[in-house]
């Protein structure tokens, strides 16, 4: 099934077998499937809920921001590996990535997911969540845009985990500062050169021979996508020239192009705003993150009290005056 499956590099992701059976996740939208030792390292149950619950915001966001049309049979296959040579041998991993996603045209209908997750590494969960928000946003791209221009998809990407993420403030500061020395580097004196070059990179391998690293297309991508979501017009303009370039045979070059037509003062002009907003914003504390910054109460949602294992009932929600707007004593 997953024969022919290329990861959302492009790369061929052949020869991953499902060893396992799965279980369902309350809601329909997320199942995990645990490769290697069932049991012994599974994730606990707040962190699947975690996954459920940030799988269903991902989906809402962009559905509810983007206008993106998600079908209600649409969902997330994970594949969770508890053995790190297993899961580099299966899936093709590079070294030190901790899963991806696996999108194709032919096979838009859901999402698959690989992961791998030790859980005698303390840091595992934390290391584990963004990552895993990160590769459901190439899913979901894949379902609802097809082939999304490369300049963005790591950036959105980038964007949207670490606003989600429940550690995304911690998070969010590391990468800003990465970003302020990436930005000094690249963008001081490069008079829109730069912009024009990474709109137009059609690969990974692309950044990596312009710009010698290719976290660049990570990390100044999430940049210049959260310069479009720090201001409602400009954000509407993103979706719109994102939206103008789908379905192009080279939605990156298409993306280029509406950028540099319909961005007042073309892209010279978009390098020249946006770097003199970062240099605002690096000088400022880290901005609050506009996305709910953890997993949303959801009625379904189980919780668990860490000392006991057990369920926690939630109290009821305080009865209004409706008339002076004050709690009701019961
Ligand atoms: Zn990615």
């Amino acid at each position: 099934m997953l024969d022919g499956w290329t990861d959302s590099n492009g790369v061929a992701r052949q020869g991953l077998r499902q060893k396992f059976q799965r279980y369902n996740l309350p809601g329909k939208r997320v199942r995990i499937t645990y490769i290697g030792q069932p049991g012994a390292d599974a994730l606990s149950w707040q962190e699947l809920e975690y996954i459920r619950n940030s799988g269903e915001q991902i989906v809402q966001y962009f559905q509810t921001k983007w206008g993106w049309r998600v079908r209600p049979t649409f969902y997330y296959n994970i594949l969770l590996y508890t053995d790190m040579n297993e899961f580099r041998k299966d899936t093709g991993a590079p070294k030190g990535a901790l899963g991806m996603a696996l999108v194709s045209p032919r096979m838009r209908d859901h999402g698959e997911l690989v992961f791998y997750a030790d859980r005698r590494n303390p840091n595992a969960w934390e290391e584990l969540e963004a990552t895993i928000l990160h590769e459901m946003f190439h899913c979901l791209s894949n379902h609802c845009y097809g082939d999304f221009p490369i300049s963005m998809e790591e950036g959105v990407a980038e964007w949207i985990s670490l606003r989600l993420a429940a550690n995304g403030r911690g998070l969010l500061d590391k990468r800003n500062r990465q970003a302020q020395v990436m930005a000094k580097f690249h963008l001081n004196g490069s008079n829109g050169d730069f912009i024009k070059t990474y709109m137009n990179c059609n690969s990974y391998e692309a950044w990596e021979k312009e710009f010698k690293d290719r976290m660049v297309g990570y990390t100044l991508a999430e940049q210049l996508v959260d310069y479009f979501m720090a201001d409602a017009k400009r954000t509407a303009f993103l979706v719109q020239t994102l939206h103008g370039a789908a379905g192009d045979a080279n939605t990156t070059a298409k993306f280029a192009r509406l950028m540099d037509a319909n961005y007042p003062g073309g892209l010279m002009k978009l390098e020249k705003d946006w770097y003199a907003w970062m240099k605002v914003k690096f000088n400022k504390p880290a901005a609050v993150p506009v996305v709910a910054a953890r997993p949303r109460g959801n009625a379904g949602a189980l919780i668990i009290d860490p000392v006991t294992g057990l369920p926690v009932r939630r109290a009821p929600p305080p009865r209004v005056d409706p008339s002076t707007g004050l709690p009701v004593k019961r």
